[in-house]
């Protein structure tokens, strides 16, 4: 007979500061007044690369208007070929900040490698280290020593504990704001550009007092795709999601293969708040204005 209890769930004993035991009652990082990883679900949206002034205000305004609460936006892009667009660089960053001062969406943007992170820190309210550099180590301690929350994706074949080292890196050089994100990772099915595992979103929380956030764009690389697998992080208990959104996909100049458009970010947005409802949570209150820097409640 099968005794009903919970089956086992391994330990990992050497995540000192990451693991759930450390802080049982969960993290929160607050960003600008928005809470991640509390009660309410976020929504991070905006285009995968900056890319001019009228492409980011548009987007940016777009998103807001529809329930956004943190604006997403790459001003240094990690192409897999050198010959694609590699993003503006500051001029992408000071276009970001402008979008901020217009809307008043905290913004999170990647830092590539540690060389730019000062300059980078200077414009974001949240610093992304994306899938290629999550074992970046060099550039995981510079971050951990920077005082500006960390959203920190998934590696593409990344173990669970492998993310939660990576995590433990930032946290042991006195960054406790991290946030993690699910974008997906390398299976063998060709048909998409990644397998979302949305099985690491219940582990994660099982394993982590971080917050945890899923990005179905890059988890599918297919638009269409997007709301269902954004709505399912939710149901899955994800603390919120991360999408890209492009006023022209078709001419984006990275990803415009599965950016949304405004319309089908607010369709979606709406269907966010629908599963959160029937799970019993609401979305996030918006950034305040005047509401500055990060704490952890
Ligand atoms: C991104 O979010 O802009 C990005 C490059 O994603 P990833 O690092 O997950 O590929
Ligand atoms: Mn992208």
């Amino acid at each position: 007979m099968i005794v009903a209890s919970e089956s086992a769930v391994r330990q990992y004993p050497e995540l000192r500061l990451t693991r759930r035991s450390a802080r049982p009652e969960g993290t929160v990082v607050t960003v600008r007044g928005v809470e991640i990883g509390g009660p309410g679900i976020v929504i991070v949206a905006g285009p995968c690369a900056v890319e001019s002034e009228p492409q980011l205000l548009a987007t940016a305004r777009a998103v807001k208007a529809s329930g956004a609460h943190i604006l997403r936006g790459g001003a240094f892009k990690p192409r897999t070929s050198p010959y694609s667009f590699q993003g503006l660089k500051e001029e992408g960053l000071r276009l970001l900040a402008q979008a901020r001062a217009e809307t008043g969406l905290p913004i999170v943007t990647e830092v590539l490698d540690a060389r730019h992170l000062e300059l980078v820190a200077t414009y974001a309210d949240i610093l992304q280290v994306g899938s290629r550099n999550m074992q970046n180590f060099m550039l995981l301690q510079e971050v951990g020593r920077s005082r500006v929350p960390v959203l920190l994706k998934r590696g593409m074949s990344a173990t669970l504990e492998e993310y939660l080292n990576a995590a433990e890196y930032v946290m042991s050089n006195g960054n406790p704001n991290v946030i993690l994100c699910e974008r997906g990772i390398r299976t063998f099915e060709p048909s998409m550009q990644n397998t979302l595992d949305l099985n690491a979103v219940p582990m994660l929380q099982r394993l982590s007092h971080l917050p945890v956030i899923v990005d179905p764009s890059h988890g599918t690389g297919h638009a269409w795709m997007v709301p269902r697998l954004a709505c399912a992080a939710v149901a899955a208990g994800a603390d919120g999601v991360m999408v890209e959104v492009h006023v022209d996909p078709a001419n984006a100049l990275s990803d415009g293969q599965h950016a949304l458009t405004p319309d089908e970010f607010a369709a979606m947005a709406g269907q966010i708040a629908a599963v959160g409802r029937a799970i019993g949570r609401s979305m996030v209150a918006s950034a305040r204005a005047g509401d500055s820097g990060a704490e952890v409640a």
